[in-house]
């Protein structure tokens, strides 16, 4: 039995799995792998490109067994699930009760602790992270307490351990701050450079979520501006088959057959994305919130994403710019570029800080690190700070620098896990040991 993760960068052989049902059933996983001197670790669906979820030799518990929505308060306005469930899931059954999230990533497939424990975000928006949209959460710590989390409830607790990285925790069950379905029109537009450099700060203010994508090595990119429609009734959705051409057939599996083959032929690289980025062409659609903000990914891809303050993101944008044209690396996916709002999650990459993201990648058979390292130095000078579950270099001592909580965050891990039952590599890395 090995587990590997969705880039298929890291590997690990459980000594057991389990697939716990209930708090209970995991506080005995945890207890008894305590009393074993062994580890626990929750996995979600494996999004995550480090060795954040990895289960090492210890014990691995699998969500699948722990999903489905367990309460819903109209009064409120949260939504609590099981933790193990599939955000694409829990946005269907959203949608089926007239409700929805108020952001989300761009894809669907992470189970709702995963992408909460590694600060999952969108953009835009008045909350981009996802867990900033928490209202509680139940708990079961390294030494098989269950405990519940909310604002009023072990308060501590819930303000610190909402990014968690599944070093504090395994959480049985999240609760979201929910709102009514809504829709958004989605305007996809083809840019040059110095457009986009001019309008950025009008299209960001213009729309409640922007999305951009930069084609290295030429001056284009495809910007995208999801704006909330009055009433649902308004949506005007692609039709199948554009829907299919444009997001399957273009942007998975033409996209992945190019980008696969330039691997081969890294010289051609910079042609290939001239003539993708002239490819695209502006578009206008509408549909309920998660079928715009998500989208299927089935080209596997490495990542490195940095927030870095948003004021100057643009210059770091230049930068990286500079750097790469002056390199002789081929890059053939774009990167893209989000902001999101400050706000108050202890570890989130936006902590008290309104973001600029950048996010850097690469095909899976294509050599990532030469290209992340010529990056990373640029987005660590300007304060940057690494999204938990994309590669990056860095570990605790730098990252203490860059979050004023991290030794509260620590404190908390030494009481909530004296004994590291959950710890791994990428923990004993990131946290210290
Ligand atoms: C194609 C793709 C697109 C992506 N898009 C975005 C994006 O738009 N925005 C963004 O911010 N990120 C994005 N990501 C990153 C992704 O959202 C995160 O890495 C997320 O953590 C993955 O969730 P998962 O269920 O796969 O969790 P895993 O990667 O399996 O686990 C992540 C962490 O969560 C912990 N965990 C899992 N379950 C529990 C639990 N019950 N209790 C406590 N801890 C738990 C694990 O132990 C681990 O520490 C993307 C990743 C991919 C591969």
């Amino acid at each position: 039995m090995t587990w590997s993760n969705w880039s298929g960068l890291e590997h690990a052989t459980p000594s057991r799995v389990v697939a716990p049902a209930s708090a209970e059933e995991i506080a005995a996983q945890v207890v008894a792998a305590r009393a074993a001197g062994t580890t626990v670790k929750f996995t979600g669906t494996g999004h995550s490109f480090t060795g954040i979820a990895s289960p090492g030799r210890g014990v691995q518990l699998l969500p699948i067994a722990l999903t489905g929505i367990t309460a819903v308060d109209r009064e409120a306005m949260t939504v609590t699930a099981y933790a193990g469930m599939r955000l694409k899931d829990l946005n269907a059954a959203l949608a089926g009760l007239g409700l929805s999230l108020h952001n989300m990533g761009d894809i669907a497939e992470q189970t709702l602790a995963g992408a909460v424990s590694t600060g999952t975000h969108g953009t835009g928006g008045v909350m981009a992270g996802l867990a900033a949209q928490l209202a509680g959460f139940t708990l079961v710590t390294g030494t098989g307490e269950i405990l519940a989390c909310s604002p009023d409830v072990n308060a501590d607790v819930f303000d610190l351990a909402r990014v968690g990285l599944g070093a504090l925790g395994i959480l049985v069950t999240v609760t979201f701050r929910v709102e009514p379905l809504f829709a958004l029109e989605a305007v996809e537009e083809p840019m040059s450079w110095e457009e986009f450099h001019a309008s950025f700060d009008d299209l960001a203010a213009g729309a409640n979520h922007v999305d951009a994508y930069w084609f290295p090595h030429t001056d284009r990119l495809l910007t995208k501006r999801n704006s909330r429609l009055a009433s649902l009734d308004e949506i005007e959705p692609l039709s199948r088959a554009r829907a299919w051409f444009d997001d399957d057939f273009l942007q998975n599996t033409a996209f992945g057959a190019l980008t696969a083959a330039a691997n081969l032929a890294p010289g051609v690289i910079p042609r290939m994305n001239q003539m993708n980025a002239s490819l695209l062409s502006a578009r206008t659609y509408s549909d309920i919130a998660h079928r715009v903000f998500t989208t299927q990914r089935r080209v596997v891809f490495r990542e490195m994403e940095y927030a870095v303050p948003r004021a100057d993101g643009l210059a770091v944008l230049r930068e990286c710019r500079r750097l790469l044209d002056r390199s002789d690396l081929r890059i053939s996916f774009p990167v893209e570029i989000r902001v999101a709002p400050a706000d108050d999650v202890a570890l989130s990459t936006a902590y008290q800080r309104d973001s600029f993201y950048l996010a850097f990648h690469t095909h899976r058979a294509a050599e990532h690190r030469a290209y992340f390292a010529l990056m990373e130095p640029v987005l660590r000078a300007a304060e940057g700070r690494p999204h938990w579950g994309k590669l990056h270099t860095l570990d605790s001592t730098a990252l203490a620098s860059s979050y004023p909580r991290f030794t509260d965050v620590l404190a908390l891990r030494d009481r909530l896990d004296p004994d590291r039952v959950f710890a791994n590599d990428y923990l004993r890395r990131v946290l210290g040991p």
